[in-house]
């Protein structure tokens, strides 16, 4: 890391006045050693200079009081009348009332709030590296140069860190954002109000917010939501005051025995620990809420030993994989929390300071590309089990929804069965369902169906996982800097990539008509340094998918490669129509897939260049990380046509993009079909209930409503919260047989 001194002579800049003959330029400006941030009111750019650093720290002082001479305008002028009037007289009454006026200039224009600064850039070169998120001195010097002041003015408490990202277009740099805190630097610093006075407000530039923008945790939600949380006891004795104060009228009799009304919490059955399930059990349990979480799978402890059975001695067990079990499909994947429904969003913070709440690092609420890994997200999931355990909550793990209970066209409970014990049913009553069970339960959409609740077909993708060898990602990303990745040790994130195109080239031969569609190709759910895994629930289906741990160190770098379907296609690949068509579009494929690996969970394989050519050459193969066998196989002709053309243009277009992508090591593994559910299970947008049946509420990404952990997640949190609302302190009335 450079130090101080030298990041900041290495400036070359010069802060001049607005009104100044060298005045800046708005926009971006880099100097030669690299920094770079934005000025945006003022009309001039930051303009290198030769002159001595001394010198230049003494132009930022004048500049700075420049600033004030502009800023104090007609103020000023009337002050030296006055002056004049009183003689040079200064006393320290007249310094204080100089100090108000400046700092009203700052305070009185914008309150007591905070400043957010976007796009403070720093070389890679200058930065500790990925795994620092301090305000560490190069950081601050770039800020100062921003400020136009010595970054000895800027006192640390008053300035956060928000965000932390990579910017790897040319060369690597980082990109920051950063909050400064009005009060706290007036507190600290005499000259704030001067310092301060070279912002001025500019969307994703510079932001003014009255309130600090910390992210809500999941009671403060509650709270401003009016869904007040109150702790068990609290709810008990609110629930009992209610019961005393009712009249003795509100008891009745029945020909059987007496009847009395007794209060009790509202019950909520959950079905599935996935991030969907497991957000919404904890948001109604901060509630008060009675919760009972079903979970098919096991706990995590269990679960691991499954998937190790898995991995090593090829047993699968069909309630306890991949995707099933503790925290759901994102337990053992990339723990990538990176999401399109926007990082800023405060359900996202709310989720990501959850997380951090039950042991994520503290990191993931800054950076631009948070991740967790399998390892670090099992202590997360334990901890948060102990934390639902320890407020009530019950959790069942084993236990398997077979059916719904319906009472009257309403859900009034689930019959579950104990997925080790067979034929032993039991019924759990409830005065609502969440249903979180992921888009693998294809036995569920299926009793859905028999209970004519309204499902829709929904558009998904399908394709392949395509690996290469980490090394060759860090060089085409990092180029020269490609070792400063180190196996996810050094101080340039492993190297990942995002890539898209529309799936339409000229580039294809001429055979190669495709259907005329536009379709939306892209690589998803990329996983730096880590390995393909099985992602099958059954032994005659073979899906794929991606995960990694924290480090991200192993030699490969996999992404799913993929084609936008929707429900046209399925009825073309010869499905029946009707909601379920999806699934059994990505049943076929995965039958297919299966058959071409020849059995025993081994994954059918064809290189890049093969893919491209449609042909299959005899050889060795380039290693895979799948560890349970990889058979060589043609993947050219295993989809539809219209899809591998799409693929195919879309593999040309990553090339374009990303020069170096096609390469003789690259090699696509079949098939990645479950990308997100083929299914919708038709909601109310406010409500979230079921529109078809009254009590049901399906979330995540298995009812169509999320594409990843932190989407799930959310979806899990604003249905819990809105649950939570409806049973607000509402004490049900309960029917309960007295024996006379
Ligand atoms: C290998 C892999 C890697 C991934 N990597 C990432 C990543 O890095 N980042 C990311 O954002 N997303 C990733 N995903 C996707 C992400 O895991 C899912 O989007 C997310 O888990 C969906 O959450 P969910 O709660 O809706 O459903 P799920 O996580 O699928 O959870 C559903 C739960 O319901 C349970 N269940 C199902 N049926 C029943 C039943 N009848 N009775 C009781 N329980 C039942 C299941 O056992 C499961 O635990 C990955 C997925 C996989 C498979």
């Amino acid at each position: 890391m450079q130090s101080r001194a030298c990041g900041f002579a290495s400036q070359q800049h010069k802060c001049t006045s607005p009104n100044s003959a060298t005045s800046f330029r708005s926009g971006s400006t880099r100097n030669p050693n690299g920094f770079s941030f934005r000025l945006p009111h003022f009309s001039g750019g930051v303009r290198a200079s030769n002159a001595p650093i001394s010198s230049q720290i003494k132009d930022i002082d004048v500049a700075a009081s420049n600033r004030t001479r502009v800023l104090g305008g007609e103020r000023q002028k009337s002050a030296a009348k006055e002056r004049t009037k009183a003689g040079t007289r200064r006393n320290n009454s007249g310094r204080k009332k100089k100090r108000r006026e400046k700092e009203t200039a700052v305070t009185g224009q914008f309150g007591r709030g905070y400043w957010r600064l976007f796009n403070v850039e720093i070389p890679f070169e200058m930065d500790p590296g990925k795994d620092d998120f301090s305000l560490h001195e190069s950081l601050m010097d770039a800020i100062a140069l921003a400020l136009c002041c010595r970054a000895s003015r800027l006192p640390r408490n008053a300035f956060t860190l928000v965000r932390k990202s990579l910017d790897a277009r040319k060369e690597p740099k980082f990109v920051y954002t950063v909050d400064i805190d009005v009060k706290s630097f007036m507190e600290s610093e005499s000259d704030a109000s001067n310092i301060l006075s070279v912002l001025k407000p500019v969307p994703g530039k510079y932001e003014f917010s009255a309130s600090p923008r910390a992210p809500l945790d999941i009671i403060a939600r509650l709270e401003n939501t009016g869904a007040v949380c109150c702790d068990a006891e609290e709810f008990d004795k609110s629930s009992l005051s209610e019961n005393l104060s009712k009249s003795p009228s509100d008891d009745f009799s029945s020909s059987t025995g007496r009847m009395e009304r007794k209060d009790r919490r509202a019950k909520v059955v959950v079905v599935g620990s996935g991030p969907a399930g497991l957000f919404a059990a904890l948001t109604l349990v901060e509630t008060g809420v009675e919760v009972t979480l079903l979970e098919r799978g096991q706990p995590v402890e269990v679960r691991g030993r499954h998937i190790g059975a898995l991995v090593g001695r090829k047993i699968l067990d069909p309630n306890s994989n991949l995707c099933y079990g503790e925290g759901g499909a994102g337990t053992w994947s990339d723990g990538k929390l990176t999401t399109r429904i926007g990082k800023n969003s405060s359900s996202v913070q709310t989720v990501l300071a959850t997380l951090v709440r039950f042991g994520a690092p503290q990191h993931i609420l800054v950076d631009g590309k948070p991740h967790i890994g399998t390892d670090k997200l099992v202590r997360i999931l334990q901890n948060l089990r102990h934390y639902l355990e320890s407020h009530g909550a019950k959790i069942l793990f084993g236990t398997k929804m077979e059916d719904l209970e319906i009472k009257a066209g309403r859900v009034t409970g689930v019959r579950v069965s104990k997925t080790d014990i067979s034929a032993a049913y039991e019924v759990l009553e409830a005065d609502a369902v969440v249903l979180g069970v992921g888009h693998s339960a294809r036995d569920v959409y299926e009793t859905l169906m028999s209970h004519s609740v309204a499902l829709t077909a929904k558009p998904f993708a399908v394709g392949f996982r395509i690996e290469h060898p980490q090394e060759l990602i860090n060089e085409l990303q990092y180029h020269k800097f490609a070792n400063e990745v180190q196996r996810g040790k050094g101080r340039l994130p492993v190297a990942d990539y995002k890539l898209a195109s529309d799936g339409s080239s000229l580039e294809v031969e001429e055979n190669d008509v495709n259907d005329g569609r536009s379709r939306g190709c892209f690589s998803f759910c990329m996983c730096p340094g880590g390995q393909v895994v099985l992602t099958s629930t059954n032994p005659s289906e073979l899906c794929i998918n991606g995960m990694s741990f924290s480090r991200r160190s192993s030699k490969w770098a996999n992404a799913a490669l993929v084609v936008s379907v929707d429900p046209s296609d399925f009825s073309t690949f010869g499905h029946r129509d009707g909601p379920l068509a999806g699934v059994a579009f990505q049943k076929a494929i995965e039958q297919e897939a299966a058959r071409r690996g020849g059995g025993n969970f081994v994954v059918p394989v064809q290189t890049v260049t093969d893919f491209l050519d449609d042909r299959l050459t005899e050889g060795a193969l380039p290693t895979s990380s799948y560890r349970l066998g990889v058979r060589a196989a043609s993947l050219h002709d295993l989809l539809p046509s219209d899809l591998t053309i799409s693929l195919k243009n879309a593999l040309l277009n990553f090339e374009r993009q990303l020069p170096g992508f096609i390469d003789k090591r690259a090699l696509l593994h079949g098939v990645e079909t479950r990308t997100s559910a083929p299914v919708r299970i038709e909601r109310d947008e406010e409500s979230f209930e079921s529109v078809s049946l009254p009590g049901l509420y399906p979330i995540g990404e298995g009812a169509g409503y999320a594409g990843g952990i932190v989407s799930a997640a959310v979806d899990g949190m604003l249905v819990g919260l809105a649950l939570s609302k409806t049973y607000r302190n509402k004490i049900l009335l309960h029917e309960v047989l007295l024996e006379t």
